[in-house]
């Protein structure tokens, strides 16, 4: 999208659908949750039927967010004419077992801020220069509808999360300016904060000193990583939206460029996550089958353990010495 195209979301919901659907990706963040709900909560004022959905369970630090017990994680499409939002996918592949049925939709509107977007809607209002899908789904709202409370807290808890509490590089003047008018609709800075950032269950520290004790570095220092397993979860009875975060230690470590977190499942499938400091490490993620941005991203790559740890770091290795 071109930040400054103009869009008119009424007159897109003006071609007579039946239904609205809303879809977020698998392990949602806070953008995709806030994003979608945002959506939901601002259509809702005047369409019926508009329903929410992610092919995942809902991390329980967002149970605050209003509208989220709406989310439903299978999907049956009803009688008529059905438009999809897609919000915050790099691909359909985001969408898992959805994203066939999804394709049969009507209309989809492809909503995204990730530069390896595959523009796979018959609208794609994709901008990667936003710092968040919340953004740019703020743009689009702020014209024809009312932001109240409930909206607003919905695009904070989605923008605050995406920019780390608005500290990473893709925090702009125009992220803080969306945050300042969401500020004047009520939200509270640190109840938001408590709640997505600073406050988390025993599990989740256990978990955090287990994989610190995995923590390993290439030959040069530039690249370090950690890699827990589903068996470590189980042990610690922690669920796999704990590991949230845990990537960004192996990242800040002096010497490092690029950290990555290894997730092994039982399923010989390991979920990739990457954040760099320099280096553009979306590159790596989609050759890998993945996506993201250029300071973050993952992909899910299937192979046992060691081939797939072997694979992720010949590919980093071979891009930090490109330079
Ligand atoms: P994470 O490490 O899970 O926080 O993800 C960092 C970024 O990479 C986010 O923008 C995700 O949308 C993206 N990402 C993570 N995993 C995948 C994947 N399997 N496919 C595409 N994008 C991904
Ligand atoms: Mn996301
Ligand atoms: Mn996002």
């Amino acid at each position: 999208m071109s930040g400054s195209k103009p869009f008119n979301l009424s007159s897109l919901l003006a071609g007579c659908y039946d239904n609205i659907y809303i879809f977020t990706h698998v392990r949602p963040d806070g953008d995709a949750i806030g994003s979608s709900l945002a959506l939901a909560n601002a259509l809702k004022t005047e369409h019926k039927n508009v329903e929410v959905f992610c092919p995942d369970v809902i991390p329980s630090r967002y149970s605050f967010l209003p509208g989220v017990e709406t989310f439903q994680d299978s999907f049956i499409p009803k009688e008529g004419k059905g438009m999809a939002f897609i919000l915050d996918c790099s691909d359909l592949r985001r969408l898992e077992y959805m994203g066939e049925k999804v394709l049969r939709l009507d209309r989809i509107v492809n909503i995204d801020h990730h530069v390896t977007n595959e523009k796979f809607g018959d609208l794609n209002l994709i901008d990667s220069s936003a710092a968040s899908t919340g953004e740019i789904i703020y743009r689009i709202l702020q014209n024809d509808y009312e932001l109240n409370y409930e909206i607003s807290l919905c695009l904070y808890v989605a923008i605050s999360s995406d920019t780390g509490s608005f500290k990473y590089e893709n925090t702009t003047p125009q992220t803080m300016e969306i945050a300042a008018r969401l500020l004047e609709k009520g939200v509270n800075p640190f109840y938001v904060s408590q709640k997505i950032f600073d406050e988390y269950p025993v599990s989740t520290i256990f978990l955090l000193r287990d994989a610190l004790g995995t923590l390993q570095f290439d030959e040069t220092g530039k690249i370090a990583w950690m890699a827990v397993d589903d068996a470590l979860l189980r042990k610690r009875q922690a669920n796999s939206a704990e590991l949230d975060g845990f990537v960004n230690y192996v990242k800040n470590i002096e010497s490092v460029e690029v950290g990555i977190f290894f997730h092994h499942t039982d399923f010989e499938e390991t979920k990739v996550g990457f954040r760099s400091k320099t280096v553009d490490i979306a590159s790596v993620a989609h050759a890998l089958g993945g996506g993201g941005h250029p300071r973050a991203a993952g992909c899910t790559i299937k192979g046992r353990p060691e081939e797939v740890v072997k694979i992720v770091l010949q590919s980093v290795s071979r891009l930090i010495s490109k330079g």
